[in-house]
């Protein structure tokens, strides 16, 4: 049976997927029955663009994951950034930086991104170690501690993130 045609930004087509790539980001490919064309798109643009109800400026114009995860294609995470800007924060947001564990006070540098984004799951943090993070969890199941919360401080590429003109704060 033939795929129904979907009402979208590049016209009525057929979409399949999303399918994954092995580095875990999402796409979906556009069929036009009419012509036979075939067209991969990733996800998160697809779905911005059919929330928008316009394609977007290749040039100009690129998807942002908000949380940094590339995999977190939810529409909440996903915003329009200027692609040249886009592509300088890229670099900042790389940087590791000096943290602190909240358990024992060791000072370690870690790559911020993942640590931000176990604090926005509201999980305690940042930990210098596995060790660490299972001792503590330990300590909470039993209750020798009571919940430390998270020191993880504000990731520095949100402070320029801020100077951006985001067209779209989806
Ligand atoms: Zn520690």
């Amino acid at each position: 049976m033939a795929r129904k045609l979907e009402k979208t930004v590049y016209g009525l087509i057929q979409v399949f997927g999303p399918y994954k790539r092995v580095d875990d980001r999402e796409h979906v490919i556009l069929i036009d029955p009419s012509t036979r064309s075939r067209k991969t798109v990733s996800y998160p643009k697809f779905l911005v663009q059919e929330h928008l109800g316009r394609l977007l400026n290749n040039d100009l114009e690129t998807i942002d994951h908000i949380d940094g995860n590339s995999t977190n294609n939810d529409l909440t995470n996903l915003r329009i950034v200027n692609r040249q800007q886009h592509a300088s924060e890229d670099i900042i947001r790389r940087k590791d930086q000096e943290l602190i564990c909240i358990r024992c006070d060791t000072k370690f540098i870690k790559d911020i991104k993942n640590v931000v984004s176990s604090k926005k799951k509201g999980k305690s943090g940042p930990f210098c170690s596995r060790s660490c993070q299972g001792k503590y969890g330990a300590d909470i199941q039993n209750g020798r501690v009571s919940k430390l919360g998270n020191n993880t401080p504000e990731q520095e590429y949100h402070k320029i993130k801020d100077n951006l003109q985001i067209e779209s704060n989806i």
